[in-house]
């Protein structure tokens, strides 16, 4: 079969005869139609991380079946289905953390297009309690894009979102609010259930998985307000269409306010990222200031200080993008001192899967807006990888296997 090969790090070939996934009784064979493009397709291309060659990359896979194992009764030949970036390899999700339903955090994930070979080919075998089914309204080229970009902002607003002490509360009371999706529910739309109705969102960095974030946060979630943040114009139009209520440009108000963040350091960079958290939160001046919940999607270490400082009382900042390097000069004062959550995120565990999906399917995630890039065939994989490192994909990139 025709696949992308990593051999070592830069050395990515198109090969055409490449060995065939074998299928196991429980598994079905798909054809990825499109897979979408991500950073960690870069990381691994470059060789940021490691990784045992040879490996098809590509973990965000959208395709159709071709064949199911002798087991397998849930899904057929011919159905449209997407396959979750990281999966359980336990057996039966049996392992300490699959027994507590984060089965995103198995003892034995199995990633796919990284440990295990990817979906840039035109085979994949993959376990059917694992393949979720689209309905075939949902175009593939874009509906890949769901499994790791839409799926993990998704978990997040969800579920880490809550502040500590309202979960508690809440606790029992209302089953939707923190864990897995409860059968038989409003397929689709939370209509009120959720915390984040009518609640202050910030979002900083609008990139891959921070533009999916305002939208969820927007359309799903049903925020009231939500402020996208970044330093680049044409990703704050982006946000605004897809449905950032204000957006600010960090570093045009550094600019204004003639700031050298670069020149800072000690107690006048604390002032000057503080100006920025207050400049952010004035946008909410009608809620009295009040931000309910930051996402930090950017990654960019002093993100999180301005995170701290932006976020109001006895609320919750999630670390949704993945921090370079650890941050300096923590706030750790800050964050007792404003009875703050703060959690963490790794993408989306099984059970959630499904609400996602179904979310998708009922037009609550703008995916003709997300993905911004479709022409890419699987021979211009490593164009698309420069592409996306010279900053030319405002979104998300898609490429077309078959
Ligand atoms: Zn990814
Ligand atoms: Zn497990």
């Amino acid at each position: 079969m025709k696949a992308a090969v990593l051999y070592e790090k830069e050395d990515l070939r198109i090969i055409e005869d490449f060995e065939e996934p074998v299928m196991g009784d429980d598994d079905v064979l798909i054809g990825p139609k499109s897979t979408g493009l991500c950073s960690t397709d870069r990381s691994l291309y470059r060789g940021f991380v490691p990784f045992k060659p040879p490996l098809i990359l590509g973990h965000e896979i959208s395709g159709t079946i071709k064949e199911v194992g002798s087991s397998v009764d849930s899904l057929a030949v011919g159905d449209h289905v997407i396959i979750p970036p990281v999966y359980p390899g336990c057996d039966d999700e049996s392992c300490a953390p699959c027994r507590e339903g984060l089965t995103n955090r198995c003892k034995r994930s199995v990633f796919i297009g990284h440990g295990v070979h990817g979906g840039n080919a035109e085979l994949i075998a993959a376990p059917a309690r694992y393949s979720f089914l689209v309905d075939k309204k949902v175009p593939l080229d874009e509906v890949c894009i769901v499994p790791d970009a839409v799926s993990t902002p998704f978990h997040a607003l969800k579920s880490r979102s809550m502040p500590m002490h309202i979960l508690v509360k809440h606790m029992g009371k209302f089953k939707n609010m923190a864990g897995g999706h409860q059968a038989g529910e409003a397929k689709g739309h939370p209509e009120g259930h959720h915390w984040l109705n009518g609640k202050n969102v910030v979002v900083f960095g609008v990139g891959g998985v921070g533009g999916p974030t305002i939208n969820l946060a927007a359309k799903y979630f049903k925020a009231k307000n939500v402020v996208a943040v970044d330093i680049f114009d044409n990703k704050l139009e982006l946000a605004g269409k897809l449905g950032a209520t204000q957006t600010v440009n960090s570093s045009k108000y550094f600019e204004d306010n003639g700031i050298e963040l670069k020149e800072l350091g000690g107690r006048d960079r604390s002032k000057a990222l503080s100006g920025l958290a207050k400049h952010i939160s004035s946008h909410l001046a009608e809620d009295k200031f009040q931000v309910d919940l930051v996402m930090d999607c950017s990654g960019v270490p002093d993100t999180f200080a301005v995170g701290i400082e932006t976020v109001s009382k006895n609320r919750t900042l999630v670390q949704v993008g993945w921090p370079p390097r650890p941050v300096a000069g923590f706030l750790n004062q800050k964050v007792m001192d404003k009875y703050l959550t703060i959690t963490g995120t790794w993408a989306c565990p099984m059970n959630e899967m499904t609400e996602c999906v179904e979310a998708v399917e009922a037009g609550l995630v703008d995916l003709n807006l997300l993905v911004t890039n479709k022409d890419y065939s699987l021979d211009q994989f490593v164009d698309a990888i420069h592409d996306l490192e010279a900053g030319k994909i405002l979104g998300r990139a898609t490429i077309s296997i078959n």
